[in-house]
């Protein structure tokens, strides 16, 4: 493999020969100025921790470490200098990454499909909160403006009506996560839906504003998403089809009050009825946040200790290991156990709270866990916290699991519906034996969805772990296809094959993106590959995987 030889100079990309790389070097390094354009020649054994990762390649790899790597990484610093390095491109048909933050973890990470392109950084010098509007509870945001700058400016200019959402780790970049579908835990939880307006630089260099954005001199660009339509916005979602560089987002008030509650459900077969009792309760909104529904596994893995810790034997750890670890927690010996937040005042609260209560337990044996009794260093402040749009980092306790822990996702999604949520634990169960990895479900429970969040969580630096990981990542996908579910999100490795179980009426959602990406990007320059999305110099050419 690649990495067997210790690389001292840039993975050049495929097709790029060696004097048309450094000449097209020189020329961005005028545009950017020295300081901004990085060359990748070290190997990618430097993995960094989750606030100071590479943006070279994927610090939780399940892949070769090598496999995704970048030949150099860029610094933009505005729109302007985007639109260059998108027409630098197109001239020396370089292929080209663009990433906000890098900290896709879980998905890639900062990583590039394509071996050898060159990485947009837009993060590092895009930063700037361009505004907070305190009336309209909304704000206009660049790609380097993570979760917890947006949490700190709101604070630091002492706005106490305003909310913002955050997912499980704080560290990610608001516009990075919207653009890959990713999720938060209040009500404002789903980011794609509470976002207004982008302006993207189109890969052959020219710069769009979607909805009001496109009316010049409009105040209405965070408050109206939809413009006068066609809506464009979702062309620059998951896809390849354009850079973007600012982005509206709609901030949620300050409810006026807000309560974490936790069940603890005691059997495996508590899921199901569980599910069902959630779905009338979710759709309305007496669950009024993006709650979880977490494996007690998880909920042990999250202390941060390591599996050994509480198991040494061969193989997963077995039920009753798990079983006698949970009692020993706060959640006492469960199954499942769910994290949600009430909001308003105590008078609303408690009305909202007690219908919870009486739903809740009618499944035989579960329990309300009185907050009063929990720890303050129990992960269950960790969800208090985001639940009420606090940025943190706990999450990441879990992967200390195992030795170099790393993590890779499998996320399909379904309906709020019992019998689904057993189905696709008992796939991804099934497959866990069989392949021998550890993994962690949750349910992310959405308005009329819910995601399946299964961590598969393995030692990064042993192949055998890492392809455990692949080859049973790869059968749950078929498997969940073949009973009719897919995932909404995915690592870079898998795209394609999740991309191709979106099969319906012969491929005609992928012949459509193939159009489209051709017509945009006709030199193929963008993202090639991501979202399984190829463009047509790349096409059947051996690239899929
Ligand atoms: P980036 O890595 O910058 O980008 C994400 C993707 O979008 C990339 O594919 C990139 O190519 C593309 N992209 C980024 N910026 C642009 C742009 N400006 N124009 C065009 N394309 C662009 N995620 C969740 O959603 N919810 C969670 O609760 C959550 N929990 C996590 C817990 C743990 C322990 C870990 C390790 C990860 C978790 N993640 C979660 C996954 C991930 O960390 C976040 O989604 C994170 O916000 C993504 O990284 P980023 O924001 O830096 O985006």
């Amino acid at each position: 493999s690649a990495s067997q030889v210790p690389r001292t100079e840039p993975a050049l990309p495929q097709g790029v020969s060696r004097s048309t790389f450094v000449k097209a070097i020189s020329e961005i390094t005028q545009t950017l100025g020295t300081e901004n354009v990085e060359l990748n020649d070290k190997p990618a054994v430097d993995h960094g921790w989750y606030m100071e990762h590479p943006n070279t390649h994927d610090m939780m790899h399940v892949t070769d470490p090598e496999a995704f790597v970048a030949s150099a990484v860029v610094y933009p610093s505005s729109t302007a200098e985007v639109q260059a390095t998108v027409l630098w491109a197109n001239k020396y048909r370089m292929p080209i990454f663009p990433i906000s933050m890098g900290r896709n973890l879980g998905y890639g990470g900062a990583a590039p499909r394509v071996r050898g392109s060159v990485v947009i950084d837009l993060g590092k010098r895009m930063s700037k909160i361009l505004y907070i509007d305190a009336d309209d509870y909304t704000c206009l945001v660049v790609p380097g403006v993570s979760f917890y700058a947006l949490y700190e400016a709101i604070q630091a200019k002492g706005y106490d009506h305003i909310w913002i959402d955050t997912p499980d780790l704080g560290g990610g970049s608001a516009i990075g996560n919207t653009l890959d579908c990713g999720v938060g835990y209040t009500p404002y939880g789903d980011h794609w839906a509470v976002h207004s307006g982008l302006e993207v630089v189109l890969p052959t260099g020219e710069i769009v504003r979607t909805g009001m954005g496109a009316l010049p001199g409009s105040n209405t660009w965070q408050s109206f998403p939809y413009g006068f339509g066609p809506i464009q916005d979702g062309l620059f979602s998951q896809s390849n089809l354009g850079i973007v560089t600012k982005m509206g987002m709609a901030l949620m008030p300050n409810p006026g009050g807000h309560e974490s509650f936790m069940y603890a459900f005691a059997h495996s077969a508590d899921l199901a009825p569980l599910i069902e009792i959630i779905r009338p309760l979710r759709i309305s909104n007496i669950l009024e946040n993006v709650a979880q529904v977490r494996s007690a596994e998880q909920t042990i893995a999250v202390q941060g200790r390591p599996k050994t810790d509480f198991y040494t034997g061969p193989g997963m750890m077995p039920d009753e290991v798990i079983e006698r670890e949970a009692a020993k927690l706060p959640c006492g010996k469960c199954a499942w156990v769910y994290y949600g937040m009430s909001y308003g005042p105590a008078h609303i609260r408690a009305y909202k709270l007690d219908i919870v209560h009486k739903e809740f337990s009618k499944i035989p044996g579960a329990r309300k866990i009185d907050p009063a009794t929990i720890p303050r260093d129990n992960y269950f402040w960790s969800r208090d916290n985001i639940a009420a749009g606090v940025p943190d980092l706990e999450e990441l306790l879990w992967c200390n699991w195992t030795p170099n822990g790393s993590h890779v996702a499998f996320s399909p999604v379904s309906p709020i519906r019992g019998r689904d949520a057993e189905a696709l634990v008992k796939l991804a169960r099934d497959r866990r034996a069989e392949f021998g990895v550890e993994m962690f479900p949750a349910f992310c429970v959405g308005l009329r969805e819910m995601h399946l969040i299964v961590e598969i969580v393995f030692d990064k630096t042993v192949p055998e772990a890492r392809k455990a990981a692949m080859d049973c990542l790869r059968a749950m996908i078929d498997d969940a296809a073949a009973l009719g579910y897919g995932e909404y999100r995915t690592h870079l490795a898998l795209m394609d094959q999740v991309a191709s179980t979106y099969s319906w009426n012969d491929g005609a959602l992928m012949k459509l993106n193939e159009r489209i990406k051709d017509a945009l990007d006709p030199n193929g320059i963008l993202a090639a590959g991501k979202s399984g999305i190829w463009p047509k110099r790349y096409r059947g050419r051996g690239w899929e995987m």
